[in-house]
């Protein structure tokens, strides 16, 4: 690829695309998990505090794994926009995104000015 000086975006964004993935199966295993358990005891989630539990439990899951989902797309857009060449672009105003920004959020698609 080029050698153009900075430092190649790629890397960082594959080996964070992974670790999301594999926090996507791990969370997803999780889930599962506690859709079986509350099947298998066969609990009423609303007078049985043990099926409470567990009802909360699912919720916090779904959660986390819907926002390792979110990073997972979130990093496959940043790679479609390597290959597009339009990564480290701030989607508003189209200045570059600071190094350092991107260091710290890699997939950001905009400059802190416009971050919100
Ligand atoms: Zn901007």
């Amino acid at each position: 690829m080029s050698d153009g000086g900075g430092p190649d975006p790629v890397g960082t964004l594959r080996a964070r695309l992974a670790a999301a993935e594999e926090r996507i199966g791990r969370q997803r295993a999780v889930v599962d998990g506690i859709v079986a358990s509350v099947r298998g005891e066969n609990v009423d989630d609303e007078h049985d505090p043990e099926g409470a539990t567990l009802a909360w439990e699912r919720q916090q899951a779904a959660a986390l794994l819907a926002e390792a989902e979110r990073e997972r797309d979130a990093l496959r857009a940043a790679l479609g926009r390597v290959e597009a060449g339009t990564y480290g672009v701030c989607e508003v105003c189209g200045r570059a995104i600071p190094a350092g920004r991107l260091e710290a959020r890699p997939a950001a698609t905009r400059c802190v000015e416009h971050a919100r």
